[in-house]
């Protein structure tokens, strides 16, 4: 990120730091967008007098609330649960839950800041908007995971609805969460409304093609952006960080593109296997038997557990960062870099530290951000309120193909907007831009909102 703010922007910056004391993953996505923003300026001064950046910065509403449930042993815990719906500029507000033990509301600030511009360039009707709570789902049993759900439920009906704000996944909240929340949900509510959640099983009104939508669509994408280096995923050695759900499919597209993907890795670990990950052991491991990576070597035994190793220090053509926020400094880059990377593409949120994200484009290799990779998942939730919206069910590959089209139409929005600003081949500029000019061109003929 070359670019610095100049002082209008670096003002408006310092009244955001000021005004959420504290919250640094917060200014590191406000800074990241605003970084990006001064070209915008030039071309669209009126920006400036229509207090655009300021109001977009200031979320709509954020709300804060007490979770009490009760473990096996009958002890009662006090969880904190989180929503903060940032824009309904271009629709409900639209974005997941994540149950981990580092959530606090600038968590929670910055995934939900980051989703106004994913969402965008989705080119879909969805707002932006992200919840969760410091609830920490390791090792809890089902009842446990039961009870904190309907809990936490409890407060959150009464913010949300299919044309309000609709809540999906994120890290810590899968297919099992979102069906103790949807059954809680009907409880409350006394009504079967499927566009409330995103997510859902397929029996009660999920889509087909959600679980794999996130890594899939982050692997269409960084195929397409390889293409245009005419290069492509065949006879490349790609290393994927995480084990969860974005990572398990975005393995499993690189895998059919023609890709070896040879290590993964959860926070305990990295599993290196040069034969390539077997996907039906970490599928097994992850989505039947919640269980930690290291046991993969148990029923692989020429791959390699590394407790406590670092994924970045494999050598590999591609990099997917796929599990969460500032895994990836600039020591990591480098190192990257040395041993012959020439890809990096993000599956999770902000995984690349603004350091690391310089280190790369400084380097010429293809480096692309999640706010444009990773929206594939939440472009999928928005097919699945399609679908819950006519009562209606797609087949797998319709679905799939629609979700490939979407992600074509991010890479060639944020290619085409690069060379408009006259920063050829920055993704991450535009993807920015578009993002921002989209929600702010739409903000202005709403009146002031
Ligand atoms: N948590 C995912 C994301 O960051 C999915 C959100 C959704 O499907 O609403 O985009």
């Amino acid at each position: 990120m070359s670019s610095q703010m100049n002082e209008q922007l670096e003002s408006i910056y310092s009244k955001v730091v000021k005004r959420n004391p504290g919250e640094t993953e917060f200014h590191q996505a406000v800074k990241e967008v605003l970084s990006t923003l001064e070209v915008v300026l030039k071309k669209k001064p009126h920006y400036i007098e229509q207090k655009i950046i300021e109001r977009m910065c200031e979320p709509e509403r954020q709300l804060i609330f007490r979770v009490p449930w009760i473990d096996d042993k009958g002890e009662i815990h006090v969880n904190r649960g989180f929503r903060v719906q940032f824009s309904s500029v271009i629709g409900p507000y639209k974005g997941g839950l994540r149950f981990h033990p580092s959530v606090y509301l600038g968590i929670i600030k910055f995934l939900s800041f980051e989703q106004i511009f994913k969402n965008a360039l989705t080119g879909l009707h969805i707002g932006g908007g992200k919840g969760g709570s410091d609830f920490d789902p390791k090792g809890k049993s089902d009842n446990e995971i039961m009870r904190f759900c309907q809990s936490f439920m409890i407060e959150l009906y009464r913010h949300i609805g299919a044309d309000v704000d609709v809540p999906a996944g994120d890290i810590g909240v899968g297919g099992r969460e979102i069906g103790y929340l949807f059954g809680q949900y009907k409880r409350l509510t006394g009504r079967f409304e499927p566009g409330v959640l995103t997510g859902k099983g397929l029996s009660y009104g999920g889509s087909l093609a959600r679980k794999e939508a996130t890594g899939y669509g982050l692997v269409y994408f960084t195929d397409i952006m390889l293409k245009t280096k005419k290069e492509s995923f065949e006879g490349k050695k790609v290393i994927v960080s995480g084990s969860g759900n974005v990572a398990t499919y975005a393995m499993e597209k690189v895998t059919q593109l023609g890709g070896k993907v040879i290590a993964c890795s959860d926070s305990n670990g990295v599993i290196l296997d040069e034969n390539g990950i077997n996907l039906d052991t970490v599928k097994r491991l992850k989505e039947v038997e919640r269980k930690r990576l290291k046991e993969y070597v148990n029923a692989h035994s020429n791959a390699k557990y590394l407790e406590n190793g670092c994924i970045w220090d494999i050598s590999c053509d591609v990099a997917l960062p796929c599990a969460t926020q500032n895994e990836l400094n600039a020591d990591n880059a480098k190192i990257l870099l040395k041993n012959g990377c020439k890809c990096v593409a993000e599956g999770a949120i902000m995984p690349a530290t603004p350091e690391a994200i310089e280190t790369f484009q400084s380097a010429g290799i293809l480096y692309a951000p999640g706010k444009a990779t990773n929206a594939g998942g939440v472009a999928t939730s928005a097919l699945e309120m399609q679908q819950n919206s006519c009562r209606d069910k797609w087949e797998f590959e319709y679905t799939d193909s629609k979700l490939k089209n979407i992600m074509t139409n991010i890479h060639q929005t944020c290619y085409e907007t690069a060379e408009e600003y006259g920063v050829a081949g920055d993704y991450l500029k535009g993807a920015n831009i578009a993002g921002f000019v989209k929600v702010a061109d739409t903000m202005i003929p709403l009146g002031l909102v």
